[in-house]
């Protein structure tokens, strides 16, 4: 099989056997992993389809015209997706991402972000419910998002410039309507709004600080993400990783910043607030974050778990298999406490930490040989 085959392929390897179902660690009766890392933060991808091809997630080389994406009976459907959320819930999820792909390509996803937003901790709380995009269609679909019970969007934004935009996203599509997209959340009162920008040294690192001075002072947080080796497509090499460090030095040269406690455990970004001329943080300027996968691993608290788009779940971004949840979904004598107790099982199994181990084996280890599953399979 040679480097060029279609990944999907690859992420068609069998899954991960599901585990026995037996009484193991827990805290406060909720599951914890070997590392004694709660559950808490659940990204569900709910398409493998965009319509971008961003260098470092879907190079458009690989996912080319002939890609075969899944089809549309492999995907989840709404209920499904919506029925194991709610078990994920149960089991101590507080925190749900909707992403992709694109996911704003899924037709009718306000339905969807409906019957989520309808969804209650065991406590009575509702959930965090946020969603990641390319921000192509948040104009037009910010205020039905609102509407349905979204509460935050995340938009990717990796330059101002437009020639720059479109060498690291290789569509031809307008900055400025990214732009209007992040506008009409603001309008709609999807925040605070996040934009996450993903720094790749030699092509956009020019864009840092018109970037920073652009969404200084607008409320938005704007974060620089180190390009990573996510999926086993994109090319990737240490030598177009610009560490977070780089980055920080860069816009404190023009504008001082002053370190921020982080905002919630498991937290990826690392805060950074601009700082007024007594050198503390001046809160009407806003701050900057950077998430460093590559340089300062945050592996140790990380509580998070991804749903494929047709239901298999992954304990690590990097990880190259993951275990079928669909054939339970789909298997009408399941029950939703066999859902949770196979739930409970693989978590407690889980022993992920690539990022903490690729910082001490070193980026050409062995570590980062396996075929990782593609970032847009998973949703970052
Ligand atoms: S590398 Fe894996 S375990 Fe580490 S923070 Fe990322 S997703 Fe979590």
């Amino acid at each position: 099989m040679s480097e060029r085959v279609i990944p999907l392929v690859d992420q068609r390897h069998p899954s991960l056997p599901l585990p026995p179902v037996v009484a193991g660690q827990t805290r406060h009766g909720l599951p914890v992993d070997a590392l004694r890392r709660p559950l808490t933060d659940l990204r569900i991808s709910v398409t493998d389809r965009c319509n971008f091809r961003c260098s470092y997630c879907m190079p458009k080389e690989v996912f080319d015209k002939d890609y075969a994406y899944l089809p549309h009976h492999q995907l989840l459907n709404f209920e499904e997706i919506t029925r194991i959320a709610g078990v994920f819930v149960e089991r101590g999820v507080r925190k749900i991402r909707l992403t992709g792909g694109e996911p704003l390509l899924r037709k009718n996803i306000e339905i969807l972000v409906e019957q989520l937003a309808a969804l209650r901790t065991p406590d009575g709380q509702a959930l965090d419910l946020t969603l990641t995009t390319n921000g192509s269609l948040l104009a037009r679909k910010a205020q039905s998002l609102k509407d349905a019970g979204l509460q935050r969007v995340t938009v990717s934004l990796d330059g101002l410039d437009d020639a720059v935009f479109r060498r690291m996203n290789d569509v031809d599509f307008p900055v400025a309507d990214v732009l209007a997209g992040i506008e009409a959340a603001q309008a709609a009162g999807l925040g605070p709004i996040k934009v996450n920008m993903v720094v790749k040294r030699g092509t956009n690192e020019k864009e840092i600080l018109p970037m920073a001075r652009y969404f200084r002072g607008t409320g938005i947080v704007l974060r620089f993400i180190e390009y990573m080796d996510v999926g086993a497509t994109n090319g990737w090499c240490m030598d177009e990783v610009m560490p977070s460090a780089e980055v920080i030095r860069t816009i404190n040269a023009e504008m001082p910043l002053v370190p921020l406690e982080a905002a919630a455990p498991g937290e990826t970004a690392e805060r950074w607030g601009y700082a007024n001329a007594q050198g503390q943080h001046d809160p009407s300027c806003g701050e900057v974050g950077v998430i460093s996968s590559v340089t300062q691993a945050f592996c140790g608290d990380c509580n998070r778990a991804r749903l494929s788009t047709e239901g298999r779940l992954y304990l690590c971004l990097f990880a190259s298999q993951g275990y079928d949840l669909r054939q339970l979904l789909r298997d009408p004598a399941q029950t939703d406490a066999q859902l949770a107790a196979t739930i409970d099982a693989i978590w407690r199994g889980r022993t992920d930490q690539y990022s903490r181990l690729r910082s001490l084996q070193g980026p050409d280890s062995a570590l980062g040989q396996g075929k990782r599953v593609e970032m847009s399979y998973i949703g970052g």
